[in-house]
């Protein structure tokens, strides 16, 4: 939140993820044993203030209480989508129009909030190789290329592919290259009400994505993006 003057307090995040894969899947324990969201958090923690969220906890972990506080809502999701809620997906989704900055990661492409945020299917091709990716920054005045090379090289990743059914985003910060000639837009931006939301796409569940410098600077930069600012008033209905 920011405080009403110029200085702004530290961000807070929640960090919101499935953890199932890294629970069931020795491959993925291995690659993240306190699973993803601890991973990030430590991507995140020396300048925000940062919690996690599960899908086990009650009500997933996001309680009107805990959105309230969220500057900024982190979702890494993939074989759950359709059991979370639809009360927590409405709230998210309200936080959202309000102003809360969402940061959708990879597989949260299928995510039930996320698809409702862009009113499309967001179905994408895929192929889980372990090849290289390059992400090229296409937009290198974006606040989110701050301190980035020119492109990113990840060794071994699965694969996403165009079509990427999404709306045309209204910045679009990466575009990746794959080893198997395959492109797709990694990080696009969008506004929904007063929320930013940043789709970005590095982050398959058994490779080690989130360890990686740049990809970790990336999301600490869509964070800084996406914190809401004071804005004006959002009012609504018949006026006097
Ligand atoms: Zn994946």
């Amino acid at each position: 939140m920011t405080t009403g003057g110029d200085v702004p307090t530290m961000a807070t995040v929640t960090i919101w993820n499935e953890y199932r894969h890294e629970r069931e899947d020795e491959a993925v324990t291995a690659v993240y044993p306190d699973g993803i969201h601890e991973t990030l958090a430590d991507a995140l923690a020396d300048d925000h203030d940062v919690t996690t969220a599960t899908f086990d906890e009650p009500e997933h972990g996001l309680t009107a209480d805990v959105l309230e506080r969220t500057d900024v809502l982190l979702w890494w999701g993939h074989e759950a989508h359709d059991e979370v809620s639809e009360s927590v997906v409405d709230r998210v989704h309200q936080r959202v129009l309000e102003g809360m900055g969402l940061i959708v990661l990879h597989s949260g492409h299928y995510a039930k909030v996320f698809k409702r945020l862009m009113g499309t299917t967001c179905s994408l091709q895929y192929r889980e190789d372990g090849a290289t990716e390059r992400l090229w920054v296409v937009d290198p005045g974006h606040p989110i290329a701050d301190g980035l090379e020119e492109s990113i090289e990840l060794p071994r990743t699965e694969m996403y592919g165009e079509p990427f059914d999404v709306p045309e985003p209204d910045r679009l910060v990466f575009v990746s290259w794959f080893e198997g000639g395959e492109v797709f837009r990694s990080g696009c931006c969008y506004r929904r009400g007063s929320g930013r939301i940043f789709y970005f796409r590095p982050g398959h569940e058994t490779y080690p994505i989130y360890e990686h410098d740049a990809v970790r600077r990336v999301v600490r930069n869509a964070v800084e993006w996406a914190r809401p600012t004071d804005g004006a008033p959002r009012t609504f209905g018949e006026r006097e």
